[in-house]
């Protein structure tokens, strides 16, 4: 009997484990904000939030956006 109450412990314990893993929300969104790409015309990289779009393309500063 305490045999089976140890087995009954431990898979609660993997099922709460298993169940806290799974509900850690998806990091995706956040991971693409941070990414960092290459500006079209000077290549430096910078991170997409801080840059110029125009026509598709990325730039790192308005001079590199030839505004
Ligand atoms: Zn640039």
């Amino acid at each position: 009997m305490k045999f089976l109450l140890f087995i009954g412990f431990l898979s609660a314990i993997y099922f709460l484990f298993f169940k806290k893993k799974s509900l850690t929300p998806p990091t995706s969104d956040h991971s693409q904000e941070e990414a960092m790409i290459p500006c079209a015309k000077c290549g430096t990289y910078v991170q997409i939030k801080e840059t110029f779009m125009r026509d598709g393309k990325y730039y790192c500063s308005r001079e590199c956006l030839g505004v």
